[in-house]
């Protein structure tokens, strides 16, 4: 192989199509976790002693996602900029039964760099390609 002219379209190709797929996989999965509450936070890793503590370093309770989502003032600007752009919606549980929203609550989770397993994802990361 390699010696017909198609040779570096196709290998491009996969290589495109390999990236979108770990995108993807990588905002379902943090929407699973948000849904489930089984989230690399300080409110769960502390139940078992993977975090020194529960509460968020902000000093305002427990590190859960919705004191990430709605009211940790550490991400007060991140906050506005990816969730809350065009309507503000302040309750957690209609955030994560909305399926634009919990999209975006992905979006804001993974860009607040939290959670650890997706710490390598680059801040253009996007949960869909049509960029929602
Ligand atoms: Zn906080």
């Amino acid at each position: 192989m390699g010696d017909t002219s198609g040779r570096y379209l196709p290998r491009q190709q996969n290589r495109t199509l390999d990236l979108h797929r770990g995108l993807r996989r990588a905002a379902s999965s943090v929407i699973v976790q948000l849904q489930t509450g089984k989230i690399a936070l300080a409110s769960y890793l502390g139940t078992f002693g993977a975090a020194p503590t529960t509460e968020c370093p902000c000093g305002l309770g427990r590190q859960d996602a919705d004191h990430i989502l709605t009211s940790c003032p550490t991400y007060a600007d991140m906050r506005n900029e990816v969730l809350w752009n065009e309507a503000r919606e302040p309750d957690y549980r209609r955030i994560l039964s909305q399926g634009p929203l919990v999209k975006k609550a992905a979006q804001f989770m993974l860009r607040t760099r939290l959670l650890g397993q997706f710490r390598t994802l680059p801040p253009s990361y996007r949960v869909s390609a049509s960029g929602s």
